[in-house]
């Protein structure tokens, strides 16, 4: 799940729950506030109705043997109800607040109000024409009255939101009739609503049930859930909608970082994320900035470092292994390459050969040419020894003028060869390139005694062949046996001739 959809998610699990929440609560508050409100309207009603026919009747007894309550507060209610129909009080009806009930006199007053909590509000006994009703036109009381007062004012079934249950000081039950001579307990008596009469107390109202909604309320009900529904939408399409801006941001900014990470990875450690943002995406995004700039100089330095050392590691090497002047092999790499040769050609019982030259008469030329002469001299014999010989065989300068070779699957005839055709090709090379007047020779000895046993034995045998040479008059080539340069060897000298 992409973050952007668990940001979406979490936005809507958080308004769902806010809203859920409101809407209990509100709907708990609603209703309990309903229902006080209701109680309040219902028990004043009650108590105006059980008062008047208290007045009416001079006591409970009394009116039990003209009517019941029941039928008394329908013909109360449709008295009232014709009275609220009329506009403006008619001459002779007094207020709620009335004259009569103001002077006491509440049994002969009919004060009619609608919904009057007044209990001067009389309306006179059952089966007495009341004048006064009879002004009103009302109704006749000895008819069934309609049961309009039932219910709440904006109630047309009259359901009436609670039922009362009437008890005198004792505790008994006086009204619903089919209670009658029940005990109300202490407990429940505490909650009851005390009616009074002339400021004497003549019975006690206990509600039953809880609040039955009339129309009116259930519009209004419907009317809080319905913009509470409303909220719900506007507020989930809020929600989505930043959801999907800030998740976007989000997202955006992390797969940049994401491709920077990947970048650097690969290598590309110099990367610069543009987010600048303040939160903590911005803040990571700076601090990757700073640690990639720091890793790419770091980078760079360390591959300069490296640079630098593995140029140090080549000149040593090659200081370690070649000759500063010449360029040849030194005589410490000779040893130890020229050991295992040795070594292999004897395991394989394969031919190689050693030879040992040396410049004829090197210190008079130094002498004659100087010693930068004498250096060049050296320079350009590697050279052509170097060319010489084939790219596995091995040259080296051995020491002051003197050069060795290894020359690999080379038996002693073709030694010969080869060095005769260096020798030639020494003493034949244009010297006076260097110098005017200069002329150079070498000697070499060969020797292919593999039986030696040791480098060192050839080296020796090589080179007791050189001192022959220089013996027998310098500028030629000397092997350990009397061998003699090949003919093709002697015809490609006299051809070049
Ligand atoms: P021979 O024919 O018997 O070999 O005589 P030679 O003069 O060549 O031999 P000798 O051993 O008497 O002299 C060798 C000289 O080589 C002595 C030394 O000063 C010179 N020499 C050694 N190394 C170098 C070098 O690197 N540069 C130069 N210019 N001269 C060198
Ligand atoms: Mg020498
Ligand atoms: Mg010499």
């Amino acid at each position: 799940m992409t973050i952007r959809a668990k940001f979406i998610l979490a936005l809507l699990v958080n308004i769902a729950i806010a809203i859920g929440t409101v809407g209990i609560v509100a709907n708990e508050l609603l209703m309990q506030r309903f229902d006080a409100i209701a109680l309040a309207r219902s028990a004043r009603n009650f108590r105006g109705d059980v008062a008047s026919y208290w007045l009416t009747y001079g006591s409970w007894e009394q009116g039990q043997k003209v009517e019941s309550l029941h039928h008394f507060i329908l013909r109360r209610g449709a008295l009232l109800a014709e009275s609220a129909a009329g506009s403006a009080p008619r001459p002779g009806i007094a207020s709620p607040r009335s004259a009569a009930v103001d002077k006491g006199d509440a049994a002969d007053a009919v004060a009619i109000a609608p919904w009057t909590d007044q209990p001067g509000t009389g309306i006179g006994p059952l089966g007495q024409p009341n004048h006064r009703l009879d002004q009103l036109g009302a109704m006749s009381l000895l008819d069934p009255p309609p049961p309009a007062r039932l219910g709440s004012p904006d109630d047309p079934h009259g359901t009436p939101p609670f039922v009362f249950v009437l008890f005198d000081h004792d505790g008994h039950v006086l009204n619903p009739p089919n209670q009658s001579g029940r005990i109300i307990p202490d407990a429940k008596r505490a909650r009851a609503i005390a009616i009074d009469v002339r400021g004497k107390i003549v019975a006690y109202a206990l509600p039953q049930g809880r609040l039955n909604l009339s129309g009116a309320d259930r519009s209004y009900i419907d009317a809080m859930w319905q913009s509470l529904a409303i909220g719900i939408a506007v507020a989930s399409a809020i929600g989505i909608a930043l959801g999907l801006f800030f998740g976007s941001r989000m997202s955006q900014a992390l797969r940049q970082l994401t491709a920077a990470v990947r970048n650097v990875r690969d290598g590309r450690l110099a990367q610069t994320v543009s987010i600048n943002s303040t939160d903590e995406v911005g803040v990571l995004a700076r601090a990757f900035n700073a640690m990639s700039e720091e890793l790419a100089v770091s980078h760079a330095k360390l591959k300069e470092q490296n640079r630098t050392i593995s140029e140090q590691a080549e000149r040593l090497r090659d200081l370690a292994t070649r000759d500063e002047l010449t360029r040849l092999y030194n005589r410490r790499y000779f040893d130890e390459a020229a050991e295992r040769l040795v070594a292999l050609a004897r395991r394989h019982a394969r031919p190689l050969a050693i030879a040992v030259g040396d410049v004829d008469h090197f210190k008079r030329i130094n002498d004659s040419f100087s010693h930068a002469v004498g250096d060049a001299v050296l320079r350009q014999v590697a050279r052509l020894m170097q060319d010489a010989v084939r790219s596995n065989d091995l040259v080296a300068r051995y020491g002051g003028e003197e050069f060795i070779f290894a020359l690999c699957e080379t038996e002693l005839a073709a030694a010969v060869d080869c060095c005769e055709r260096l020798r030639r090709t020494i003493e034949r090379f244009d010297w006076e390139t260097i110098h005017p007047g200069l002329a150079v020779t070498i000697c070499i000895g060969v020797s292919d005694d593999i039986g030696a046993g040791t480098l060192d034995r050839m080296v020796s045998a090589a080179d007791r062949q050189l001192y022959q040479a220089k013996a027998e008059g310098r500028n030629r080539v000397c092997p350990a046996n009397a061998v003699r340069p090949s003919a093709e060897v002697e015809a490609q000298a006299e051809a070049a001739l």
